[in-house]
């Protein structure tokens, strides 16, 4: 007779945010260290996760539920930190957004583009996350073209 198999519990699903119920994403020792105080750091386990969700106040968390409020982080993106970059490598903000699209070529993000693609692209330390920008950049721009 078969079986079905047993149901894993949840161990594969990328821990959800205790705060936001968002799913986290995961970062490395070298990105905590950079954006929050060594007891911060400490304070979580590893692996420890980015909640990417704007509006919530947590900045990072582990899989024992304790988390680290964006108050407690530096070096975040707006609008986790309402006065942040959009891109911390780069430090494009908003406004740079903004600028470029009140112009026929938007030259800033393309500029930013262009430089998360080579090697010395410092996205691991300087972005809360981890990970390069120009994805959340893009999509900053594209919401706010769409706007009109
Ligand atoms: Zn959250």
């Amino acid at each position: 007779m078969y079986k079905a198999p047993l149901k894993e519990p949840d161990s594969s699903l990328p821990p959800r945010c205790p705060r936001c119920g968002a799913d986290g994403l995961p970062v490395g020792p070298e990105t905590l260290r950079a954006h929050l105080a060594p007891e911060a750091a400490e304070s979580l386990g590893e692996p420890a996760y980015w909640c990417a969700t704007d509006a919530c106040p947590v900045a990072y968390f582990d899989l024992f539920e304790r988390s680290v409020d964006a108050d407690a982080a530096h070096g975040l993106y707006w609008p986790k930190d309402p006065a942040g970059p959009l891109c911390c490598c780069h430090g494009l903000t908003v406004d740079d957004v903004d600028a470029d699209l009140a112009e026929p070529v938007p030259s800033r993000v393309r500029a930013v583009v262009q430089k998360a693609g080579q090697p010395d692209a410092a996205c691991t330390t300087k972005s809360p996350d981890g990970r390069p920008c120009v994805a959340r950049v893009q999509r900053y721009y594209m919401r706010q073209k769409q706007k009109g």
